[in-house]
């Protein structure tokens, strides 16, 4: 069993750390918040008094963290993971983040002879509980199958997505082209109740018809017709507003980065910040069909 060092014990790093420790592996934890370190410790985590104890004399380092500013303030620097790792350690970074930080930390981290992946991951934190998580892996093929036991403790399916920040890139990708049909199917049930077409006519045609898709048939936007969707609880996420447009805006930050014209990712940037502007960043994503109504209050 190996000895972890975790830093970010959210939302989704708390439920990661417990099924590390429910595999058998010891843990050395690190979070800004003392609840949060409580809660890892009482599962039988050890806290480590600041970032860099927590890559003291351990295999491996997890890492989940809110954006691309945290992930380079704990591996950077003097007194950062990077610097304090015995050389080798492998180091799995699990926060959604810009490609461009993932690809220089992952360098600095090759640099200093350790093995690095960018594995950002979709399912949640039910995903993160049941331990059911996807993870989107960029990296060499020695760190990813090095890294691969420690993710399968955590996930479900294990996707290598090619070198480093590929995993980035893939998430985004996915996440900007999910934004878009999800405001494309809002847009087609707003049509349709204009034209006094009911949504379960347009949702058993267009379930069987070219369009077809995700935020359709497994996500629908309106009540009724897929039960278990956000629709049926009065927008409760699911996935947050907040959440979609973060991954939305990681994506035009890349595009503008590579020279990528994306411009319905632009657009559904665009409409996401005025629903959350709206105050509606809590909400679940496909509650954008209110704002799209004309009545989002
Ligand atoms: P969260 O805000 O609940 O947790 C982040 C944790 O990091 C907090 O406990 C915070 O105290 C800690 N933290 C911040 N700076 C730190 C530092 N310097 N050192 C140690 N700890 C620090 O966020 P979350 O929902 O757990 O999300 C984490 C990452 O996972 C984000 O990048 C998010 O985009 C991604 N993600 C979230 C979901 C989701 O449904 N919540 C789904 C997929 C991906």
């Amino acid at each position: 069993m190996a000895r972890i060092g975790f830093l970010g014990l959210g939302n989704m790093g708390g439920p990661m750390a417990r099924n590390l420790l429910k595999a058998g592996h010891s843990l050395k934890v690190f979070d800004l918040s003392a609840a949060a370190v409580e809660k890892a410790t009482s599962a039988g985590a050890t806290a480590a008094a600041k970032p860099a104890d927590a890559a003291r004399d351990v295999d491996v380092i997890v890492t989940m963290l809110p954006a691309g500013a945290h992930v380079r303030s704990v591996y950077l620097g003097d007194d950062g993971l990077i610097a304090t790792a015995a050389k080798g350690t492998l180091m799995i970074d699990c926060s959604t983040i810009d490609v461009a930080t993932a690809r220089e930390v992952i360098a600095a981290a090759t640099a200093a002879g350790h093995g690095m992946i960018d594995a950002p991951v979709s399912g949640g934190v039910g995903g993160a509980e049941a331990g059911t998580l996807t993870f989107m892996v960029g990296g060499a093929d020695e760190a990813f199958e090095r890294a691969k036991p420690f993710l399968e403790a955590m996930g479900k399916n294990i996707v290598h997505a090619g070198g480093a920040g590929n995993g980035q890139a893939a998430k985004i990708c996915n996440n900007m082209l999910l934004g878009i049909s999800m405001i494309g199917t809002c847009e087609a049930f707003a049509l349709a109740e204009k034209l006094g077409l009911d949504h379960q006519k347009l949702f058993d045609i267009s379930a069987k018809a070219s369009g077809q898709c995700w935020s359709l048939t497994t996500y629908c936007p309106v009540p009724g017709p897929v039960p278990t969707s956000p629709a049926n609880r009065d927008y409760q996420p699911g996935f947050a507003v907040s959440m979609m447009l973060k991954d939305l805006r990681l994506a035009q930050e890349a595009a503008a980065k590579a020279g990528a014209s994306t411009p319905l990712g632009a657009e559904a940037a665009a409409l996401y910040e005025a629903y959350e502007n709206a105050g509606h960043g809590g909400a679940d994503f496909s509650g954008i069909i209110r704002m799209l109504r004309g009545n989002a209050e």
